[in-house]
């Protein structure tokens, strides 16, 4: 998609961008040392809570059981994919899923199991990563390495 912007309007719609965004922001410059610290401490006191949150959520979502991640596992019930306790698991791997950019986690029952996990529960590799620049982010992103 081609911009229809000419350069100058580029440079004015970038430095409007950067001034918009932080104008919304404390101004830790200019304040009163009395209101930065105030600021500090109500920071701190929303990311404690937040992360205490965060916490509790993640041990309520926190799952005790696991397939293997094998899908020619046949360790289950009737030659079926075990399911087991995750702390009975041998083994698991972990990384970054593409979907949401969370950790996820395989769990494995065997060592079998180990080798096809490690063949392909892997991260994605940087080169298919989707382009997340947006024509937006072109038009902002020239003009704001002018201004630095
Ligand atoms: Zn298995």
């Amino acid at each position: 998609m081609e911009s229809t912007l000419s350069p100058e309007a580029r440079v004015e719609r970038a430095k409007l961008a950067v001034n918009t965004r932080w104008k919304s922001q404390f101004n830790w410059e200019t304040s009163s040392m009395e209101s930065c610290h105030s600021r500090l401490a109500a920071l701190r006191a929303e990311a404690e809570k937040g992360g205490l949150i965060l916490q509790r959520r993640m041990d309520n979502d926190r799952v005790s059981t696991a397939i293997c991640y094998n899908p020619d596992c046949h360790t289950g019930p009737d030659h079926t994919r075990a399911t087991f306790e995750i702390s009975r698991a041998v083994g698991s791997r972990s990384r970054i899923s593409q979907d949401t950019g969370l950790m996820e986690t395989a769990y494995v029952c065997s060592a079998a199991c180990y080798l096809y996990l490690s063949a392909n529960f892997k991260h994605q590799p940087a080169a298919a990563r989707e382009d997340v620049t947006s024509p937006i982010d072109n038009v902002n992103n020239q003009p704001a390495e002018r201004l630095v």
